[in-house]
């Protein structure tokens, strides 16, 4: 069994068939054992260690009650240990430092500085958290007829006020593929990254195809290969804003890279040899979150 990614475990129980009864989430809200999340911008409160290692900070319901938010600004993330856990957005306050609730022995941190330092559910959290934070954000109007929309069933729909048209957090799948040929693997560099990242080939599902479909697709448009034997590995969820990753493997039927020149700057093919001691590195001690340095350390040991 292949062990998880990153951001796939966070060990709450959604109860989604309970987050449309109003009475129940504003009960939940004022339980003696909640506890709440604050989101700024693109950042989540960590409480400050001298270790490598950092959890997140959870505040009190009379914490948050500072911040004077209306209770239908309470997401509901789900139960975890018996506990009711809560996000609320407070990227309208300019300063937190203000607040000692939100500062202290505690710190605002995006998810991509600190997710390798925390725990893999509490990572898992985070991730769930921002990816809906960042949905609630980009969709105060609706799509359909402009007017303005609100939040509902504890924080998982927004309803047009104007037309009643009801919006669910959107998820969109991208696919993330490791393309070989024998013993060695493809990897390419954006135009936008440093002269020495190399990474797997990875594009958006485009609608009317499927995640394999859109494999072939990505590779033959960026790197000119036809790829045969489309494999899937493992999800990832991807908050950056909203991503599903989907990590397939592909066999390219030839060796011969003709690049796209737009979005792929190079394209080499590195062999298993040269990948090793970096791969095997990474089981014991990741280097990233993303599921891109797993597919390659899963091909580099064979596990897959
Ligand atoms: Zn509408």
């Amino acid at each position: 069994m292949l062990k998880p990614n990153f951001f796939t475990e966070n060990g709450l129980e959604r109860l989604s068939e309970k987050r449309g009864d109003n009475n129940w989430k504003n009960d939940l809200l004022i339980s003696e054992n909640a506890v709440f999340l604050p989101f700024w911008r693109t950042k989540s409160l960590i409480q400050d260690s001298a270790s490598a290692n950092c959890e997140i900070s959870l505040l009190s319901y009379e914490e948050i009650s500072q911040f004077n938010r209306k209770d239908d600004e309470f997401i509901f993330l789900g139960f975890r240990n018996d506990t009711p856990y809560f996000l609320t957005d407070l990227s309208d306050i300019e300063d937190p430092s203000q607040y000692s609730s939100l500062s202290g022995n505690r710190s605002l941190k995006d998810l991509r500085e600190v997710g390798l330092s925390l725990s893999r559910e509490e990572g898992g959290i985070l991730a769930y958290s921002r990816a809906l934070a960042q949905w609630h954000k980009t969709h105060k109007f609706c799509g359909r007829c402009g007017g303005k929309t609100e939040s509902q069933s504890a924080g998982h729909v927004r309803r047009c006020s104007n037309c009643g048209a009801e919006h669910f957090p959107r998820t969109d799948p991208a696919v993330i593929m490791l393309v070989s040929y024998g013993e060695k693997v493809c990897l390419a560099r954006k135009s936008d990254w440093p002269k020495d990242r190399f990474s797997v080939l990875a594009g958006f599902v485009e609608p009317g195809e499927t995640p394999e479909g859109a494999v072939i697709r990505e590779v033959k448009e960026e790197v000119g290969l036809a790829v045969t034997n489309v494999r899937y590995h493992s999800a990832q969820p991807w908050p950056f804003p909203a991503n599903l990753m989907l990590g397939y493997f592909a066999e390219a039927v030839s060796d011969e890279i003709s690049i796209d020149d737009i979005e792929i700057e190079e394209a080499k093919w590195v062999t298993r040899e040269d990948l090793e001691p970096e791969a095997l590195a990474y089981f014991e001690n990741p280097t990233s979150v993303s599921i891109a340095r797993r597919l390659i350390a899963d091909w580099v040991t064979k596990k897959f």
